[in-house]
C-alpha cells in the first residue's frame, strides 16, 4: 500500500511512502512493549537529559522541520517556524517536569500511606493533519516524561515531520523502541492501536466523529483515552470593547492555518448596537490577510489541505457571502477568506467548517451572548472582548468551554492546560495537567504496627 504525500500549494508529490498494515502495527506495539521496562526504570535525571537533548535537536533542525511542515501542510513558513519553536519548548518543559510530577503521603492511622505516579505502558498517539508536529509533541512530551513507550501515528496526509522527528528521537539517544512512528490509514493502523490489548492508552486528536469511534473501540479493553476533538468556538464582541482591536485580531482567529484549526473562533458574535460598525472594520481587516505561496515570508494564509476538503468547505457557503477574499490562480487547493452573516441555527454556525469561513452573528445583550455561545455541541475555545472586567469574568465563568481568552485570541501555551468541554473531548494537554493523562495513581499503605 503506497501513499503519495502531496504539497497542497502545488499539488505536486513530496514523497511516496509504504503504509503499515495490522501486522506491522502489532510489531511496533511489541517493540514498544519490549522497550518499556528499561525506559520506565531510567533514572529521572537521565530521562530529563534525553528529553532536553531532543528539544535541542529540534532547535538545531528548526528550519528544516519548519520547511517540511510548511510544504506538507501548506502552512505559511513564518507560522511553521513558530510551531517548531513551540515543539522545542514542549520538550524542554517536560524534561523539567520529569522529577516534579510525584506522589504524596497521606495521613492515615496505623502506618504510612503513599501514592506513586506509575507510567501506563505502551501508549498509542494518533494525531491529525493540521498541526502535525505540534500536536505530536504535546502528547510525546508528557508520555515520555512519565516513562511510557509510544507508537505515534501521524495523519496520512501529513506524515513527513513525524518521520523526521522519529529520527531525531534516536539521535538524541532515546533508546530504540521507545518511540515508534507508523505511517498508515486511520481505519487500519489507528483502529488496531485502539483495539490492541497491549496498548494501555490512546491519546487522540482529530474529529469528533472519529473520536466517537476511538471511544467505542477502546471500550473492549477498558483502554484509557484522551480526546481532543472539534470545535465551533465563539468570539464574543461586546459594544464596550475596543472594536478596532477586536476586529483587527478576529481574522487571524479564524483564517490562521486557513481555518483548519480546532480553536478557530468561527462564530463571531457581535452586540447588535455596534454590529454594522464592527462588520465594517472586520471586512477591512479580512481584506488585509495576505494569501499566497506558503514559502513566502509575508504570507499569512495558505491553501487548504486537499481538493476533497475544499469541496466540503465550499458546501458551507450558500449564496453570496458578505465578503470573499482573493486567492492565487493555478495549482493548489485554495479557498478565499470568507465572511458570512448568519444566525446560530444555520449550518455554517452549527458545524465545524475547518476552513476560512467565519459566521458573523448579532446578539442583544450579555445573557443572549452567553446563550448563543453555549448553543453548540462543542466547547473548545473562545474569546471575550469587553472593557468591563467584571463582565469579562462573569461571561468567562458562564461559557461551557475549556480554553478562553479575554481581549485576546490566544489558545495555546506550553505551560497551561488545553482541552475541551462537551463534544470537544476530555482530558487536558500541555502544562503539568497533561502528566495526569499519561500516568496512573498507585496507592500503597505501609503498616507500622
Ligand atoms: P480525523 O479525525 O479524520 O483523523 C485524525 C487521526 O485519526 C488521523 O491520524 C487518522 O488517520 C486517524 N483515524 C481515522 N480513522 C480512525 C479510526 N477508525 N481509528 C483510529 N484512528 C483513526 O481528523 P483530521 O481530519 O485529521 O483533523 C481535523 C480534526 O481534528 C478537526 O475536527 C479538528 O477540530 C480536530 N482537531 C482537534 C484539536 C484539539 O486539540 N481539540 C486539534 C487539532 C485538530
Amino acid at each position: 500500500m503506497t501513499l503519495t504525500v502531496l504539497n497542497p500549494a502545488t499539488e505536486e508529490p513530496l514523497a511516496e511512502l509504504e503504509q503499515a498494515d495490522v501486522e506491522q502495527t502489532d510489531a511496533a506495539v511489541e517493540r514498544a512493549r519490549t522497550a518499556f521496562p528499561a525506559w520506565r526504570d531510567v533514572a529521572p535525571a537521565d530521562r530529563a537529559r534525553l528529553l532536553r537533548r531532543l528539544a535541542t535537536l529540534v532547535e538545531e533542525h528548526a528550519e528544516e522541520l519548519a520547511r517540511i511542515e510548511s510544504q506538507n501542510v501548506g502552512k505559511p513558513i513564518a507560522g511553521a517556524r513558530g510551531e517548531v519553536g513551540m515543539v522545542a519548548q514542549v520538550f524542554h518543559f517536560y524534561a523539567g517536569a520529569v522529577d516534579k510530577h510525584h506522589g504524596e503521603t497521606i495521613p492515615v492511622a496505623g502506618g504510612v500511606d503513599m501514592t506513586f505516579r506509575e507510567p501506563l505502558g505502551v501508549v498509542g498517539l494518533i494525531v491529525p493533519w493540521n498541526f502535525p508536529l505540534n500536536i505530536a509533541s504535546w502528547k510525546l512530551g508528557p508520555a515520555l516524561a512519565c516513562g511510557n513507550t509510544v507508537v505515534l501515528k501521524p495523519a496520512e496526509l501529513t506524515p513527513l515531520s513525524a518521520l523526521r522527528l522519529g529520527e531525531l528521537v534516536l539521535e538524541a539517544g532515546i533508546p530504540e523502541g521507545v518511540v515508534n512512528v507508523l505511517v498508515g490509514p486511520g481505519a487500519v493502523v489507528g483502529r488496531r492501536l485502539v483495539e490492541h490489548p497491549h496498548v494501555a492508552k490512546i491519546g487522540f486528536t482529530g474529529s469528533t466523529e472519529v473520536g466517537r469511534r476511538v471511544m467505542e473501540g477502546a471500550a473492549g479493553t477498558i483502554k484509557r483515552v484522551t480526546l481532543e476533538l472539534g470545535g465551533k468556538s465563539a468570539n464574543v464582541v461586546f459594544a464596550d470593547a475596543d472594536l478596532g482591536r477586536a476586529a483587527a485580531a478576529a481574522p487571524y482567529a479564524v483564517f490562521d492555518n486557513a481555518g483548519q484549526d480546532c480553536c478557530a473562533r468561527s462564530r463571531i458574535l457581535v452586540e447588535r448596537s455596534v454590529y454594522d460598525e464592527f462588520l465594517g472594520y472586520l471586512v477591512e481587516a479580512t481584506r488585509r490577510v495576505r494569501v499566497g505561496d506558503p514559502a513566502d515570508e509575508a504570507t499569512e494564509m495558505g491553501p487548504l489541505i486537499s481538493a476533497a476538503h475544499r469541496e466540503t468547505v465550499a458546501s458551507f457557503v450558500e449564496g453570496e457571502p458578505h465578503f470573499r477574499g482573493d486567492v492565487p490562480s493555478g495549482a493548489g487547493f485554495w479557498y478565499p477568506a470568507t465572511l458570512v452573516e448568519a444566525t446560530n441555527d444555520d449550518r455554517v454556525a452549527r458545524e465545524e467548517v475547518f476552513g476560512p469561513v467565519a459566521a458573523v452573528i448579532p446578539f442583544e445583550d450579555e445573557a443572549d451572548a452567553v446563550r448563543i455561545a453555549n448553543d453548540t455541541p462543542y466547547g473548545l475555545s473562545g474569546s471575550i472582548w469587553t472593557r468591563d472586567g467584571a463582565r469579562a469574568l462573569r461571561v468567562a465563568r458562564a461559557l461551557d468551554t475549556g480554553v478562553l481568552s479575554i481581549n485576546s485570541n490566544s489558545s495555546v501555551r506550553v505551560t497551561t492546560p488545553f482541552g475541551g468541554f462537551k463534544q470537544s473531548g476530555f482530558g487536558r494537554e500541555l502544562g503539568m495537567h497533561a502528566l495526569s493523562a499519561y500516568s496512573e495513581v498507585k496507592n500503597v499503605f505501609y503498616s507500622t504496627d
